[in-house]
């Protein structure tokens, strides 16, 4: 095909991973980046790569038409190279990458654009400190398991839209530029350049507007939501993040789960091929709580969290019977096999333990038919007997426990728990274990200000039976509010939503927000409420996390083709950067400088 401008000699054939040995004698036409080069005086090795592959190609430096250009090529030039396919001699031909078999012999090789040296090499797996890898993401981004990550990306993205419109949800775009509601994060501001004073939220979520969506009969809606969020980073947080924002009208909690699991279901078969039973286990928060110490548990790791009060009954150690005595508990769990953990790491998970609030750690091992460990000697009675028989304890098995108050003693048996699976590398990577948290507490206290606030938002609608708390014992009352979570990540959040104003206020009071105050920031919604909003719930599952899940990567950022640092920053492109003066003073804004 005769090229339509100068820079670029010819069309592309074929791509660099598709060639076989069933192409040999044919000329073809290839374009990609140098990967790697060999001189062998004389002939010239050359590994192109593209997408989609690496193809091996061989240049007779001596052919004149080829001595020149290929005298000159360094590594990440691109470059177009007509050739001719031919099967690779028997003992140099490779069966671990699909064109192992073929290579090319070039007959006209075109610099299409030259590289600098790059600041580091592209290969699978990689030296470079992070920072210098988002600094120079297009080259990260050619390594071949950050390719896979976006391709995987792309695949769940395209699962998920099928999945939902085969179940007849629309896709339906939501603004960018909201109004300010701060839903518990700070909000990204936008001033208006046609309001002076005036300025837009970026969302936190869709959430308001879903809902008005289901007013407006739109009764199945979803979105692939970027949701932005100005909060002091985490670990692996991102101030935005893309969910799939879900909405349906006229349901109940099981049938949002019906399409949460279906949606997760496709996405594992179509993104790994990896067949998930649903429906999912449901437990309660309360239960998560008391058997694993975290409204996200990990079940991979098994161990659940019991009870031992009455198993040290009569026990000679006095701090456990003083603690009792006090009104506080015993709780601990079994780790099979766990008598094998070097004594250092024991040792750590007691500072551990120390750390979240607990006196120490006990520590029993069962051995020999016997427990032994530090305490032992000191337990007395039938404390001994009564663990064996009631922990069915088997040879080799610790009994990691901890004696208090609750909730501390959970809370740092769940955080343990974890540590262990570390540890002992309980958790598969492999294998998923989904189960759904319901019935979430609707409020929680802020323990700095002593103020509550709603666990998820001021949406979700509480349990029948508990709005007899609702304003006397906020805290007791629980709502229709769920989390989606596997192997310790939560990966949705969601809740039936409330439908009436008058209710819809009624929680908004309890939080602090007066009529007023509510009608001001979340009046549209309210108003809404008023004409004839049918009952509806929704969920929002995080792509980021659920794609990292699936591709087996540490950090979120591997998933994500421009992610920010912990610092909200884009090392790439240098933002957030100053702006010009100008801009400024058009906006009618002033920076103060902070001290
Ligand atoms: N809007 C919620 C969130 O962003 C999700 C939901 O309740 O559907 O977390």
């Amino acid at each position: 095909m005769k090229p339509e401008g100068f820079w670029l000699p010819f069309s592309r054939s074929h791509n660099c991973g598709e060639l076989r040995e069933s192409n040999a004698g044919e000329t073809v036409f290839l374009m990609g980046w140098v990967a790697r080069m060999r001189d062998l005086g004389g002939l010239k090795f050359i590994n192109l790569r593209d997408r989609y592959g690496n193809t091996q190609l061989i240049v007779d430096t001596e052919d004149e038409a080829l001595t020149e250009p290929s005298k000159q090529l360094r590594m990440e030039d691109v470059i177009a190279v007509e050739g001719v396919v031919g099967a690779r001699p028997e003992d140099m031909a490779r069966d671990d990458t699909p064109t192992g078999r073929i290579e090319v012999s070039v007959k006209r090789l075109v610099v299409l654009n030259k590289s600098e040296v790059p600041p580091f090499t592209i290969t699978d797996e990689v030296k470079a400190h992070e920072d210098l890898r988002l600094k120079y993401r297009y080259l990260d981004l050619r390594r071949r398991p950050m390719k896979e990550n976006i391709e995987l990306r792309h695949r769940v993205l395209l699962a998920v839209r099928n999945y939902l419109d085969g179940r007849g949800f629309l896709e339906i775009e939501t603004p960018l530029l909201v109004r300010c509601t701060p839903e518990g994060a700070r909000d990204y501001l936008v001033p208006s350049r046609l309001n002076p004073g005036s300025f837009y939220a970026l969302p936190q979520s869709p959430q308001l507007y879903k809902q008005i969506l289901m007013v407006s009969g739109f009764d199945k809606y979803f979105q692939m939501a970027r949701c932005l969020r100005d909060e002091d980073l985490r670990a692996d947080r991102q101030p935005e993040h893309t969910q799939i924002d879900i909405e349906m009208s006229f349901v109940q909690e099981k049938d949002v789960f019906d399409v949460g699991e279906g949606l997760m279901k496709e996405i594992f078969q179509v993104g790994r091929g990896i067949r998930l039973d649903a429906p999912f286990p449901v437990l309660s928060y309360a239960d998560a709580m008391d058997r694993y110490g975290t409204d996200k548990p990990d079940l991979r790791l098994g161990m659940e969290i019991q009870t031992l009060t009455e198993f040290f009954e009569g026990t000679g150690f006095k701090v456990i019977s003083r603690a009792i005595d006090q009104g506080g508990c015993v709780r601990g769990f079994v780790v099979p096999g766990g008598a094998g953990i070097a004594r250092r790491d024991l040792g750590e998970l007691e500072s551990e333990a120390k750390s979240l609030g607990a006196g120490g750690l006990l520590q029993l091992k069962f051995t020999g038919g016997k427990l032994s460990g530090q305490v032992a000697k000191f337990l007395g009675g039938d404390v001994e007997k009564r663990l064996v028989s009631g922990l069915d304890l088997e040879e080799g098995a610790l009994l990691l426990a901890v004696v208090g108050k609750e909730p501390m003693v959970s809370t740092v048996l769940g955080k343990l728990r974890v540590d262990v699976g570390k540890l002992l590398e309980l958790g598969r990577p492999d294998e998923f274990e989904f189960l759904w948290i319901n019935q979430f507490p609707l409020f929680e206290l802020d323990e700095e200000t002593g103020t509550i606030s709603p666990a998820h938002h001021f949406f979700s609608m509480p349990f029948e039976e508990d709005l007899i708390y609702l304003e006397k014992d906020p805290q007791k009352v629980r709502a229709h509010l769920y989390d989606l979570v596997c192997n310790g990540v939560e990966l949705a959040s969601g809740s039936i939503r409330i439908h009436s104003r008058e209710l819809q206020e009624r929680v908004m009071a309890v939080a602090g927000v007066s009529k007023d105050d509510a009608a001001r920031r979340f009046g549209f919604l309210l108003d809404a409420l008023e004409y004839g909003a049918p009952p509806h719930g929704g969920i929002a599952p995080g792509v980021d996390r659920i794609v990292m899940l699936l591709a087996g990567c540490d950090s979120i950022r591997d998933v994500i083709a421009f992610p920010k640092t912990q610092k909200a920053a884009s090392l790439m492109d240098d933002a957030p950067s100053p702006v010009d003066a100008a801009l400024l003073e058009e906006l009618g804004i002033e920076i103060k400088r902070k001290e």
